[in-house]
């Protein structure tokens, strides 16, 4: 019997976990999945205790300090600290727990701000991140160093996966924390709905910067079925990045009108450029995983939108937000 440990089992990426796992958990499995509330992953008591309550034989890594942008460039320094934390904390409670396989989260983000494109998993630590978020780039490059270090001294199968950016049911909608997909839905829906005398066609939606920056964004779902995928069937301790193909980049821009269409909005889309781009892209390969899984079929971006806008209007009350 396989008990699987899922980190961050209450985010975004967790709950779609928890939803694929209804149709694509095997017999021999029984997934957990741990909030903070079930233990404070900063704390390395609480992570012992739920490992000794749960007794997990697999790991799948999920919970961090995570938010967008605005969150990340006023706040390096606890998205350092608490991330190098929970992460050396569950990495060797998951050693001493003889865990048979840790798979961790990285991001796209992390990788170096000056680079060639495509970015592929052999540029982790070549350069400095970009300065916006140097404080979470830098904890998780550091989980690709211990897992190195745990495969070399005790021979552990500790692995990563790096995904794009992520979005889909369950998100974070809290403006000071959010994601660009997330934010955009909150405040649209919001704007939509105020109660005002303007009609909609006169009314303005703001994308923070200039819309220019290019981003690849992946369907929690379609990363919770390859990230099963990673914990059964591969087998290196170097990371894999999960990620949509190159072609599907999209602008900010391009998302802001997506979402706009999802909501049938009939208003003004502007871009206040006072605000902060970030990176401009990052765009990478996935052509390790295409590789080794030649046949899986990303869900289409709009299609996933249009689901993801409907799951805010019918959860809104319950929303993250
Ligand atoms: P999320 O929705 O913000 O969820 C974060 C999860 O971590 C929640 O379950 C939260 O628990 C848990 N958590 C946070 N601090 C904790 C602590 N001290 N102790 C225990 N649990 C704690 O994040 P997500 O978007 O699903 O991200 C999942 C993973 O993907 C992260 O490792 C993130 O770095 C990575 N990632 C995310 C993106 C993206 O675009 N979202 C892109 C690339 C990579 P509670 O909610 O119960 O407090
Ligand atoms: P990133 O991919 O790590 O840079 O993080 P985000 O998802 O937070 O931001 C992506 C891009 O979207 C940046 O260029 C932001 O300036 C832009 N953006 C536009 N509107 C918003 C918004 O409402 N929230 C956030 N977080 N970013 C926004």
């Amino acid at each position: 019997m396989e008990k699987i440990l899922v980190t961050g089992g209450t985010g975004l990426v967790g709950k779609a976990l928890e939803e694929v796992t209804k149709t694509e958990k095997q017999i021999n499995e029984v997934w957990y999945f741990a909030g903070s509330k079930d233990g404070d992953l900063t704390n390395l008591e609480e992570t012992e205790a739920l490992f000794q309550r749960i007794k997990p034989t697999c790991v799948i890594h999920l919970a961090a300090m995570v938010g967008g942008l605005f969150h990340n460039m006023n706040n390096n320094l606890d998205f350092l600290r608490e991330n190098m934390k929970i992460n050396d904390n569950v990495l060797h409670t998951a050693y001493k727990s003889n865990c048979s396989k840790v798979v961790s989260c990285l991001s796209t983000c992390i990788f170096p701000d000056k680079t060639t494109y495509p970015i592929d998993e052999t540029m982790v630590h070549n350069g400095p991140p970009h300065p916006s978020n140097y404080g979470y780039s830098y904890a998780k490059r550091m989980i690709d160093i211990a897992n190195q270090a745990y495969h070399d001294k005790y021979g552990c199968k500790f692995t990563s996966v790096v995904p794009c950016n992520i979005f889909g049911p369950y998100d974070n909608y809290k403006p000071e924390v959010s994601h660009v997909i997330p934010g955009m839905i909150h405040r649209m829906h919001k704007l939509i709905n105020s109660d005002t005398d303007i009609s909609e066609s006169e009314k303005v939606f703001t994308v923070f910067g200039s819309g220019k920056p290019l981003r690849q964004f992946i369907y929690s779902l379609d990363l919770a079925r390859l990230i099963m995928w990673v914990l059964r069937s591969y087998e290196s301790v170097q990371p894999i990045i999960l990620s949509v193909d190159e072609a599907q980049e999209v602008s900010i821009y391009q998302v802001a009108e997506s979402i706009a269409k999802a909501f049938n909005f009939k208003g003004k889309i502007v871009c206040d450029t006072t605000k902060a781009d970030g990176q401009y892209k990052k765009t990478a390969s996935n052509a390790k995983l295409r590789s080794l899984l030649p046949d899986f079929k990303f869900s289409d971006f709009e299609k996933s939108i249009k689901s993801s806008v409907d799951w805010y209007i019918e959860n809104y009350e319950n929303a993250r937000k």
